[in-house]
């Protein structure tokens, strides 16, 4: 494509104001880039041009178009955004400085920076397809022009489009463009394996050309003799697809039988469904092969039957049987919104569904601010591999592979997700973790009080369940931690012999400005956290300069609470597992928050030269809460026995959390470790009472640390 008249030529679904504003934009692009060459050596505008032509190529407005003509011209010319604002409008001046921005990325081979191109990319898309519409036309044609440049920049970018741009093309839809990309990156790549595989093609081509040719009179015959209208034609397969199937089977080119394949396009659903049964009864299909993409699209909207034959000579046939409005969808993907205007439903869903798709890239984006997570959540949504399940009422739900009842949750409603306590796999209860495969029907149940369980992280697999999961939790925890901050800080005021409440809005606006726009929930939450000290916030809202007060005054103040319902703000300590009824002492860690200690543990020993972090608290005796401790029992080793401990303690009320065993070989005894939940002291003394009558056990006591 050298001259405007080509493009103009192209461009008869605009209108005639349209039409002379491209042209304008050609003009502007034409004397911005006069005397740039590309590396071919021809003048710089052919490229814009050809970028133009393929988005002309897709209908795309008036505003693509221009935004493709002008797609260098900000990084490589004098002029500026504002300049194309001024002659062509807002938004075709915002594509361009989106363009111009992905332009920018350069692709590092290191992971992080590679993750932040893809995260910046998609962004750009969620907030205008067209960017990444006329990016991809940019790359397809850069991608043609390879063999111009310079091996070490052939390289890079050909990598760079096997790994970004073909894998967005193909969340798109754009399929055309996809298998092109695709590939030219091999071909630049692997020059040598792309040239072997060719010829290879070329050759089976040849070898079976008759066969070809029969299978698909035989196909047309049948499909006339069933008063199916229907257009057969022949498919050969992009090579990078049939070097992926190679690779990921180990299979030589000769086992690689299905490079042909043949599509039906019919005239509407029921004759695709009629049509599969025609040939059906021509040759028989392979059993498991079938795949109804009609009543299940792809997440890019891509529909079809699919199945494959034993046909003759003992060739298995591939067939994709669809309707007309399938067809333009499967090889246009979004782009058929420009494409066919119609308002076709199909091309409407597609859309509307792209749109949502982009829409919930935005939401990962803001809850996930760095990019090798975000990278990861939205991976399984480029590099799908889908299992379907079906709700209790018989709606099916695409999930990735690998998704849990979580991910099924999460993917019904966000509430379902934070609330949900237990899952139904197939009418059984079934662990939260568990995979979901193909078919399974899916109950989630939900509590009013459930919350999100941080060790889900380990297991779910949607971006969507993963961010939702984080958000809560960040929440929850700022919220408890500001609520143990405002208490931390109100012992310390009264320390001081203030009450919070005589602290005035002006002394708090101050604290505020001097602590670079926090708000007051903020610097609650950084006491809670043990960001800040309590004391320390204390004195500044009370403006005291002088020296800290004698030592310890703070206890005068009397203790902090603990109920044990604070949340995630107040830790009890693992190494010694304090109870209600224990004597125990508080310890501020930074970044943590409070955690709770019992008076003698050999941790807190340690600290006590830290007075400032080291906080008086004792238990509120009206708690109701169930606490966890640790017991060690010495048992004869007989069966039945882990039982009848289970049973004792369930008897006296408590729970167990987790057991582990020692069992030494050949000895009669076997020491057991429980972490049990109890209410208080006087709990457990009951619970330890009930085990001691067991004949079996043979010694307990409770373990610390
Ligand atoms: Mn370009």
């Amino acid at each position: 494509m050298t001259d405007l008249a080509e493009l103009t030529e192209q461009l008869s679904y605009l209108k005639p104001d349209d039409i002379a504003l491209v042209r304008a934009a050609f003009e502007l692009s034409k004397s911005a880039h006069d005397g740039q060459m590309r590396q071919s050596g021809e003048p710089y505008i052919t490229h814009p041009l050809a970028v133009a032509s393929i988005l002309a190529a897709w209908h795309l407005d008036a505003q693509a178009l221009i935004a493709g003509l002008l797609h260098d011209v900000l990084e490589d010319t004098p002029v500026t955004k504002p300049d194309i604002a001024a002659k062509f409008g807002k938004q075709v001046a915002e594509l361009v400085d989106g363009v111009s921005k992905l332009d920018k990325l350069a692709f590092q081979t290191e992971a992080h920076a590679q993750a932040e191109n893809f995260r910046k990319m998609l962004l750009a898309m969620a907030r205008d397809v067209r960017v990444i519409l006329v990016k991809l036309a940019d790359r397809l044609h850069n991608m043609r022009t390879l063999v111009a440049m310079r091996e070490d920049k052939r390289l890079r970018i050909a990598r760079e489009t096997l790994d970004i741009y073909a894998p967005i093309a193909n969340r798109l839809g754009l399929n055309k463009i996809y298998q092109e990309l695709e590939d030219l990156s091999f071909q630049f790549l692997y020059p040598n394996r792309y040239q072997v595989l060719e010829k290879a093609v070329k050759t089976a081509r040849g070898n079976r050309r008759e066969v070809v040719a029969k299978v698909k009179e035989a196909l047309t015959h049948k499909l006339a003799d069933a008063g199916i209208d229907a257009r057969v034609s022949g498919r050969e397969k992009h090579l990078y697809s049939i070097y992926k199937k190679m690779q990921e089977k180990s299979l030589t080119f000769s086992e690689v039988f299905d490079i042909y394949g043949f599509r039906v396009i019919v005239k509407d659903v029921p004759t695709c469904y009629l049509t599969l049964g025609a040939l059906h009864a021509l040759y028989k299909p392979i059993p498991g092969k079938f795949k109804d993409y009609i009543a299940i699209p792809k997440a890019n909207g891509y529909q079809s039957l699919h199945t494959t034959l034993f046909g003759p000579f003992a060739t298995p046939i591939e067939i994709q049987i669809r309707s007309a409005d399938m067809h333009k969808i499967a090889e246009a993907g979004v782009a058929s919104h420009w494409l066919y205007k119609s308002g076709e439903p199909g091309v409407n869903e597609m859309h509307k569904k792209t749109h949502q798709w982009l829409q919930s890239l935005l939401e990962i984006q803001s809850e996930s601010g760095d990019a090798a997570e975000f990278l990861e959540h939205i991976k399984v949504d480029l590099f799908p591999e889908e299992v379907y399940v079906f709700t209790p009422k018989g709606k099916i739900m695409a999930l990735p592979r690998g998704a849990t009842p979580v991910d099924f949750a999460y993917a019904v409603h966000t509430d379902v997700g934070n609330r949900c306590v237990a899952a139904k796999i197939n009418h059984e209860l079934a662990p939260l973790r568990s995979e979901l495969r193909n078919g399974d029907q899916v109950e989630i149940i939900t509590a009013a009080h459930g919350n999100p369980n941080p060790s889900w992280l380990n297991f779910v697999s949607t971006g969507k369940a993963r961010s939702h999961i984080r958000h809560f939790l960040k929440t929850m925890q700022y919220e408890e931690s500001a609520a143990l901050g405002e208490r931390l800080l109100n012992q310390a005021l009264r320390a001081l012999g203030v009450q919070h409440s005589d602290v005035g809005d002006a002394q708090w606006d101050k604290l505020l400005r001097e602590n670079s726009g926090k708000t007051k929930r903020e610097i609650l939450a950084d006491i809670g956290l043990g960001k800040r000290l309590n004391i320390v916030v204390a004195r500044q809202l009370l403006a005291l300069h002088d020296a800290l007060p004698e030592e310890r005054k703070l206890v005068a103040a009397g203790p902090i609470t603990i109920r044990g319902s604070e949340g995630m703000a107040v830790q009890f300590a693992k190494c010694c597992r304090p109870i209600p009824g224990d004597p125990i002492i508080g310890f501020i860690k930074k970044g943590q928050g409070l955690v709770v200690h019992t008076h003698d543990c050999p941790h807190i020993a340690k600290a006590r030269g830290d007075v400032d972090k080291l906080l008086d608290v004792e238990w509120d005796p009206g708690s109701r809460k169930m606490f966890d401790v640790a017991i060690k029992l010495v048992v004869a080793n007989q069966r039945g026995v882990l039982a009848k401990i289970a049973a004792t303690i369930a008897e006296a009320g408590s729970n167990i959390d987790n057991v582990a065993m020692e069992e030494e070989d050949g000895s009669i005894y076997a020491s057991m470790l429980f972490t049990l939940q109890v209410e208080n002291r006087a709990h457990l003394a009951n619970v330890m009472r009930g085990l001691r009558k067991l004949p079996e056990v043979v010694r307990i006591a409770r373990t610390k640390g």
